[in-house]
């Protein structure tokens, strides 16, 4: 008998994570990752899974506002096709615009659903292969030393790649870079991250300063809205210029590859609003000659294997930064993306192979539409 592919029921959850440390950005400090879960559920019981973190100075959402807003867009869904997900997710856009991390938990369950009720991996439903690929992780911003030390960590387990926060006043921001190579010597990639910190003359001191640093590349240097700089700052510096907070949707994505703003994109399915539009920037950038990086939030390895599906069916996304879970005390997680040292390898289990245990469902406040 064919399965009936309409929504009966929608469950969000607030789940609270907290971190081994506090992980600090130019734009925050965080503790404790307040995330949300959304589970869609079938007649007969199949459900998918997805999990955003809202991220307040990023994409302008709370826990607790999308907690609220999760509820009015689950009416919404109630009784239509989980698998017409185009549609599904233009009427959230319809219904309550931004709120990028929500929609992209509505639409990571979304495309979980599709998986298993096709009995395909996600990224066999997305038309890729099974391929393993590494992730750096990241340095939170911090004095020199201590930076240069937690460098030297990731390098000894294994990690290819590093990715540091920057982002703070340039003579600090170039002694840390120094201190960090100092530790770790001059092989090792660096990808560095400015989170809007720096204005243009700082950015153009800073990033010629360190052109000898072998430095992959550069996010987001300058505020997200100054375009004009972005443009100007990537044709003096020889550091490519990544697109992060400035790159949500496709039309951003449009915009920047059509001004010329930047070398590359950084897709996260939370500023996004999920793989649907996650496909969009990349297939963007991959007609401008923009290659993609798929970073993350500060989110657990469910939400984290989603994007390494997308990772893994699309050969434009070429790097990644996908260690969210890396700094939270516990992983509630069962099955997923396992990662050895730095190299991601997806399951083969239909869906993007991920769920919640039913321990720490329990201990989360949540809401059940129907
Ligand atoms: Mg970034």
């Amino acid at each position: 008998m064919k399965r009936s592919t309409r929504i009966s029921s929608i469950e969000i959850f607030k789940a609270d994570l907290e971190l081994k440390e506090p992980f600090r950005t130019s734009l925050a400090e965080i503790s404790c990752a307040n995330n949300i879960i959304v589970r869609v559920y079938l007649q007969d019981g199949l459900y998918g899974t997805g999990e955003a973190r809202p991220n307040p100075p990023v994409t302008g959402e709370t826990q607790g506002s999308a907690f609220i807003a999760g509820k009015r867009l689950s009416s919404c869904l109630i009784g239509k096709d989980a698998l017409d997900i185009e549609n599904r997710m233009a009427e959230l856009d319809r219904h309550l615009t931004k709120n990028s991390a929500l929609k992209s938990a509505f639409d990571i369950a979304l495309y979980d659903l599709l998986g298993k009720t096709a009995d395909l991996p996600l990224y066999a439903v997305l038309g890729g292969s099974r391929r393993s690929f590494w992730t750096d992780n990241t340095v939170s911003i911090g004095l020199p030393e201590v930076m240069a030390r937690k460098a030297c960590e990731y390098k000894e387990q294994g990690f290819k790649a590093l990715k540091v926060k920057l982002g703070g006043i340039p003579a600090v921001d170039i002694a840390r870079i120094h201190e960090i190579r100092k530790m770790v010597g001059i092989d090792i990639p660096i990808r560095i991250d400015a989170n809007q910190g720096w204005n243009f003359k700082q950015a153009l001191k800073i990033l010629t300063e360190l052109e000898q640093m072998n430095i992959d590349y550069c996010e987001q240097p300058l505020v997200h809205w100054d375009h004009a700089n972005m443009r100007r700052l990537k044709e003096r510096v020889s550091i490519p210029i990544m697109a992060d907070e400035s790159l949500f949707g496709p039309q951003d994505a449009f915009k920047l590859a059509a001004d010329g703003c930047c070398d590359l994109f950084n897709i996260k399915l939370a500023k996004s609003g999920g793989i649907h539009n996650g496909l969009k920037i990349n297939a963007i950038g991959e007609g401008a000659g923009i290659a993609c990086m798929a970073g993350c939030m500060t989110e657990t390895r469910l939400a984290l294997t989603a994007a390494a599906h997308l990772v893994s069916a699309r050969p434009n996304i070429m790097f990644c930064d996908l260690d969210g879970h890396t700094s939270m005390k516990i992983d509630p997680v069962s099955g997923g993306a396992e990662y050895k040292a730095g190299e991601i390898l997806l399951p083969v289990s239909p869906g993007h192979g991920a769920d919640f245990d039913a321990d720490f469902l329990d201990t989360c406040e949540s809401i059940v539409v129907k």
